[in-house]
Order: C-alpha cells, then sequence, then structure tokens
C-alpha cells in the first residue's frame, strides 16, 4: 500500500481547506453556541462532492474509495467536528446502507439525492434503551398487507428531525432474534414519523442529535432494504465502514488539536522563552504527534484492506479504538499547553476537547470495540 497521498486526495484537501476558511470557520463559533445545525452547509458541502463520496457516479456521487473518504473526515474534523461527525453519519450510515443493500429502484431513488447533498440522511439503530446492546431493540414493525406497521422510538439519531430521510431498524421477528430486524427506507412527512427531543450536547454541538418517533407510522414493504430478517446483520457491516470514518473524525480533532498547540507553544512567551523551549513542552508535543501518526497508519491500513474488499471487522475496530482514546488525550494535552487560555473559547482547543469525547462513544463505545477485537483475537 502507498502512504503517500494520492493526487485526489490532495486536491480534496485543498478544497476543504480553501472551502473551511470561507464557509467554516467565520460560523463556526456561532453554530456550536447555539447547537444551530447549519442544513445549508451541506448542500454545499454536496455541490463539492463530499455529501456522496463513496456513491458510484452512475448514482450522482464522486466515486470515490476509502482512501479519499477518510481525507475529507480529516479535513473537515480539523476545522469543525461537528461538520465532520454530520458527514460521516450522512455518507456512511444512511447513504451507505442503501448503496450496499438498496435494489436497483432504490438507489436510483434515493442515492442522487443524497449523494448530491439536496437531502441529507439520518439511520435509527440505537433506542433510548438499547445502545451497545441495539440487537434487543424493542421498536417494532407488523406486516398489514402491502405496508409494515413502525412503533417505538430511537434516540441519538444524527439528522433526526433535519433528516429528508431515515434508514430504520426495527423488530419484525422474535426478541433475541439476531435474524428478527429489518431495515426500512422512512421518507421524513411519512405520517405517524416525527423528530423529539433534541439533544443538548457536551460538545458536537453543530451536529444535530435527535429523538425519531414512530406511532403506527406505514411504511410500503417497498421500503424494505435487503432481505427481511436482515436488518442487523446489515447493520454490523454498516458499522464496520462507519467505524473508518469515525476513526478519521477522531484523527482530524486530534490534528487540529496537535497543530494548535504546535503554533501556541512557539508564540507564547514564559521565562523568556517561547514554551517550545521547554523539554516538558517539546516531548509531550512529539508523544502527541506520534500518537497521531499511529491512529494514522491503522486507519489508512483499514482502508486500503476495505477498498480491497477483505473484511475489516477487527481492523475497523482497533482503528476507531486507538483513533479515538487519543484524540481525547491530545486534545486534553492541547488544553493544557495552552494554560488558561486553552480553557476559553477564545482559542480552538477547549472545542477540539470537547468534540473529541464523542468519538469514543458513538458507533460503538471504546469498551465494544475492544469486545469486538478481543471475539476476533480469541476465535
Ligand atoms: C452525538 C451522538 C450521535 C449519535 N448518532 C447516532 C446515529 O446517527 N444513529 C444511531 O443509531 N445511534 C447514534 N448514536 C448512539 C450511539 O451509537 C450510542 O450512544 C452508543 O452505541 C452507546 O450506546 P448507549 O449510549 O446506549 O450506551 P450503553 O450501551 O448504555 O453503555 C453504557 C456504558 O456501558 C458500557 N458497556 C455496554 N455494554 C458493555 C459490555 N458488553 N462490556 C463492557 N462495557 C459495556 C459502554 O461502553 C458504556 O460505557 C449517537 C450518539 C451520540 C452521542
Amino acid at each position: 500500500m502507498d502512504f503517500q497521498q494520492s493526487e485526489n486526495q490532495l486536491m480534496i484537501a485543498k478544497m476543504i481547506q480553501d472551502f473551511g476558511e470561507k464557509e467554516m470557520k467565520p460560523k463556526m463559533m456561532e453554530w456550536d453556541e447555539s447547537q444551530e445545525f447549519p442544513i445549508p452547509l451541506f448542500h454545499k458541502l454536496g455541490e463539492l462532492g463530499l455529501m456522496g463520496v463513496l456513491v458510484p457516479h452512475e448514482y450522482g456521487g464522486a466515486g470515490f474509495g476509502y482512501h479519499e473518504y477518510m481525507t475529507a473526515i480529516v479535513e473537515l474534523s480539523k476545522i469543525d467536528g461537528s461538520i465532520g461527525l454530520s458527514m460521516a453519519a450522512h455518507n456512511s450510515l444512511c447513504t451507505g446502507h442503501i448503496l450496499q443493500f438498496g435494489n436497483e429502484e432504490q438507489k436510483q431513488k434515493y442515492l442522487p439525492l443524497l449523494a448530491s447533498g439536496k437531502w441529507i440522511g439520518a439511520w435509527g439503530l440505537t433506542e433510548p434503551n438499547t445502545g451497545s446492546d441495539a440487537g434487543n431493540m424493542k421498536t417494532v414493525a407488523k406486516l398489514d398487507g402491502d405496508h409494515y406497521v413502525l412503533n417505538g422510538a430511537k434516540n441519538f439519531i444524527t439528522h433526526g428531525k433535519s433528516g429528508n430521510v431515515a434508514v430504520v431498524i426495527a423488530r419484525t421477528g422474535e426478541t433475541g432474534d439476531s435474524h428478527g430486524m429489518t431495515a426500512f427506507i422512512v421518507e421524513r412527512g411519512t405520517e405517524g414519523f416525527k423528530a423529539g427531543r433534541k439533544e443538548n450536547k457536551l460538545g458536537m454541538r453543530a451536529s444535530e442529535t435527535t429523538e425519531m418517533i414512530f406511532e403506527d407510522c406505514r411504511v410500503h414493504k417497498d421500503n424494505v432494504l435487503g432481505n427481511v430478517g436482515d436488518g442487523f446483520v446489515q447493520s454490523l457491516k454498516i458499522l464496520d465502514g462507519g467505524r473508518i470514518s469515525i476513526a478519521s473524525l477522531a484523527l482530524g480533532i486530534a490534528e487540529g488539536a496537535l497543530n494548535a498547540a504546535i503554533q501556541y507553544s512557539k508564540e507564547r512567551h514564559q521565562f523568556n522563552q517561547p514554551i517550545s523551549k521547554f523539554q516538558g513542552i517539546s516531548f509531550k508535543l512529539s508523544e502527541m504527534a506520534t500518537k497521531v501518526e499511529a491512529a494514522r497508519l491503522l486507519i489508512q491500513r483499514t482502508a486500503d484492506m476495505k477498498n480491497k474488499g477483505l473484511k475489516i471487522n477487527k481492523e475497523s475496530a482497533m482503528a476507531k479504538l486507538y483513533a479515538s482514546e487519543i484524540s481525547v488525550e491530545v486534545a486534553n494535552d492541547a488544553v493544557q499547553m495552552f494554560g488558561g487560555y486553552g480553557y476559553t473559547k477564545d482559542y480552538p482547543v477547549e472545542k477540539f476537547y470537547r468534540d473529541a469525547k464523542l468519538c469514543t462513544i458513538g458507533e460503538g463505545t471504546s469498551e465494544i470495540q475492544k469486545l469486538v477485537i478481543s471475539r476476533a483475537i480469541l476465535e
């Protein structure tokens, strides 16, 4: 595998850096303060091809592979993790599920809308009482003529209110049966489908996180993704790929925090010298930089395997576990290096610190990644 960035990756990175300077940096703290999910920004990301990075050209996407996808998320998250998270959830989860398991008609109908950013996608697996243990979900879908009738609630759903369409996993069989769940495409505006409470979060505040409620929501059986009963198994596959994106999100946040810390350490003077001259600071920066590069390598390896169609269950869990844990550590060290200023909103590191924590929780906590890894190595 080639560790050099390809021309496409360099082009994507430059494009996002320019876009970020103009469209994100001037407003991101405002979005963060007010928890505004900036929908028009996502329409613009769509125009740049970033809302359908992995979607083939024939369905209106950019047709790239996982290396380019990783670059896009890292670069967005170096600026604002919230935007990286929403872009990742849209691409990997909703769009990815339809791309991987949809039939031709479903792909023709939904992928061009999602890949262009005209529509924003949501993906509902988690429920109030079943997060890590998603297989025990309570939301049910009962067949009634040509329709399934959905009842239940999903929580912590990215774009649960603003998403134009959601992929929703619901129980169609017995509790405890991993083949007793099915994935449905549910459009916003479908009767019986509404958004519930919006979460007030520690970080990732510009990424909308909302409850989705289903009350006798009738979904035509044409909207079943793949086979009835396959929804949970499909979801585990979607999460394997999704973990590359959350690992990339974590890497981008860590890199953003590291870059800010390097710059600040050269500018801030104490005891008549830049603080970077203190070995306590320069050694800390060395450790932070090494962790960032180690995370990058784990993600690159997983992206390479995914592009080659190899099984990535263990590798994506390792990449996600390591990148998210070091992201929190690096952001924490960056805040420390900024001293009192690091604790204020005048500098970017407090936001990196708050945003990083989500990465150890979303799309499977660190403990669940260890479960996946231990199962694989003890097999
Ligand atoms: C900002 C945000 C966005 C999200 N977006 C989405 C989305 O778009 N779609 C979606 O479906 N979900 C989404 N989620 C949900 C997310 O995936 C879950 O929060 C996560 O999987 C953890 O589930 P939980 O919160 O119920 O925690 P729990 O499962 O209740 O876990 C509580 C604690 O117990 C630990 N634990 C649980 N089981 C074990 C075990 N077997 N061994 C050891 N420790 C264990 C966990 O690691 C954790 O520390 C989002 C969450 C957040 C915060």
